[in-house]
């Protein structure tokens, strides 16, 4: 296990309207590919996966050895790799998917401290298009701002509600 320092997009280049949730699909397609088990007992390449409905399903640990990026080391669990169904060189994401690619991104970065200039496509490292030319790079890394002042905002509010708790409990003993 590594501590990942990068997040990925990919797309799984096949249309949601053909298969609008491609898991097990791409899971079992991987599995005659590599035959190479996730600790969760998985065997798609990718750590996570968002269907059409925005459906989140993790196939590998963060941090684990992934099979999704041959470059640049991109596979030994530096970068967890976030996979979208769909063909987005063909069509757009659905906001589903974007809602929840957010909220990921949003825990993924929080919680690993990514720098936002570590969220990458797949065609950056690789000659394919992949995450397809309809998703832009600035839009998807827009989609983590605002995170920590929000969450400072949270702390200072959690912060000055304990200092009034606290003066009223010490008004109290006086009483
Ligand atoms: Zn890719």
């Amino acid at each position: 296990m590594k501590k990942p320092e990068y997040i990925m997009i990919h797309h799984s280049a096949v249309s949601y309207d053909r298969n609008s949730d491609q898991f097990e699909a791409n899971n079992n397609y991987h599995k005659a590919q590599w035959d190479f088990k996730s600790s969760l007992g998985f065997y798609l390449g990718y750590n996570y996966e968002i269907a059409k409905n925005g459906k989140v399903r993790q196939a590998r640990a963060d941090g684990e050895t992934t099979a999704a990026c041959y470059q640049q080391n991109m596979n030994d669990g530096r970068c967890i790799h976030v996979c979208l169904d769909g063909h987005f060189d063909n069509e757009k994401p659905q906001p589903a998917q974007i809602f929840a690619l957010r909220d990921l991104l949003r825990k993924l970065v929080d919680k690993y401290k990514i720098k936002k200039d570590n969220i990458i496509f797949h065609r950056d490292y690789a000659s394919k298009s992949c995450p397809g030319s309809n998703l832009d790079i600035v839009f998807i890394r827009s989609l983590v701002n605002g995170q920590t002042e929000a969450q400072n905002d949270d702390e200072n509010i959690k912060e000055e509600l304990i200092n009034i708790l606290n003066k009223a409990i010490e008004l109290i003993k006086r009483l």
